[in-house]
């Protein structure tokens, strides 16, 4: 339920950057076709003039009619009549390229109206001879797949970040129930001009992060993250995250979407580990990048919040050169929210009351840095 509304929010969010590049020549080119084809076709010489009986003769195109999003965050593309599609999204380019045979674009075809901060760069519906041509272009790190259609007339995509959890294409593009909606499409909801905080949950998928006590860094950094965007959100702040399930996300795509989205602050939530031996060591840490003031000032609203609110004890605000700090341009803070190696702190950060505590404080730091920035 809650990726659901989240997802309208996402909906709200797409941008005003696309490139509707429809092609004035579809109506032209179909009639090209009928034209020859009417040439190869022996004409009865009786037939009612008036009454065109000609293009039942041919196959009947299929007319691209609407481009929108559904009330669930996906783009949907719908036609007049039942049609099969080829897909295919290349990672490199980032573009997704869906061929739609024997078809064209409806005169009165429909397109949404949009807003700012689109993971999408653009779409462009072309005429390409008897078919259409659909090529959307996301921003890096993100993707465009098939999801399951609810009618042969239409055609559903999910735009998200990148998951190594793809859902494979079905080249028979079968109907199938709809309530496999997925769950790892990145948000953004709230007021943009509020600020706009990229929340980067560590880790993930096939890379677990810090492992001890029968914790796995990866599941109670993304509970907290959640939390956080949650709480940012219910603050007013316009919210991206890396992830919001289970998946492994490089550390390039992390920065280069903060980027991207112009975002005003970056946090990264992760959980920290000492090798057998130090057990014992507990507490929290917080990261910026070395040579940021900026940084460490978002660092140190953000770790006080913390410490009040968790009681963890207190590892100090550092400056350090992870690649996610050290490579955004705006203020970028990593919180070490405490050590799996450490079986109480464990049992801490396995605790979804904890994990909402540390959250919330860490929304409150942001939020106080944004103040005093002038947000
Ligand atoms: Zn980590």
């Amino acid at each position: 339920m809650r990726y659901r509304q989240l997802a309208v929010g996402f909906l709200m969010s797409i941008a005003t950057n696309y490139i509707w590049n429809i092609g004035n020549s579809s109506s032209s080119e179909a009639r090209d076709v009928q034209t020859k084809t009417a040439q190869a076709i022996p004409i009865n010489p009786n037939l009612d003039s008036s009454t065109n009986q000609l293009p039942s003769l041919l196959p009947k195109s299929v007319v691209i009619e609407r481009l929108s999003f559904s009330n669930t965050g996906q783009l949907l593309i719908e036609a007049n009549q039942t049609f099969s599609y080829q897909g295919k999204f290349d990672l490199v380019s980032g573009t997704y390229k869906l061929v739609i045979t024997n078809a064209k674009i409806s005169p009165n075809f429909q397109r949404p109206s949009l807003a700012a901060n689109s993971p999408i760069e653009r779409i462009r519906l072309t005429q390409a001879g008897n078919s259409v041509e659909v090529v959307i272009k996301t921003i890096a790190g993100w993707q465009v797949r098939e999801i399951q259609r609810s009618s042969n007339q239409q055609v559903k995509l999910q735009v998200s970040l990148n998951s190594i959890s793809q859902v494979k294409p079905n080249s028979q593009n079968p109907v199938l129930p709809i309530d496999n909606y997925p769950n790892n499409a990145s948000i953004n909801t709230g007021d943009r001009r509020r600020g706009v905080i990229y929340v980067d949950a560590g880790h993930g998928g096939h890379d677990p992060g810090a492992v001890a006590n029968g914790i796995q860094e990866k599941d109670v950094v993304l509970p907290i993250s959640l939390d956080l965007g949650r709480a940012l959100q219910n603050m007013g702040y316009s919210v991206y995250y890396t992830r919001t399930n289970d998946v492994e996300i490089d550390l390039e795509p992390r920065v280069a979407l903060a980027e991207r989205i112009n975002a005003d602050v970056f946090v990264s939530i992760h959980a920290n580990s000492l090798a057998a031996g130090n057990s014992d060591i507990s507490g929290v840490e917080t990261y910026h990048s070395r040579n940021s003031p900026v940084g460490r000032e978002l660092a140190s609203y953000v770790h006080s919040q913390i410490i009040a609110a968790t009681g963890a004890s207190d590892r100090s605000v550092r400056g350090a050169g992870f690649y996610v700090i050290a490579k955004t341009s705006m203020p970028a803070i990593l919180v070490e929210t405490g050590f799996v190696t450490n079986p109480t702190e464990a049992a801490n950060l396995d605790n979804p009351n904890y994990q909402k505590r540390m959250a919330e404080a860490i929304a409150r730091g942001i939020d106080q840095f944004m103040h005093v920035r002038g947000k």
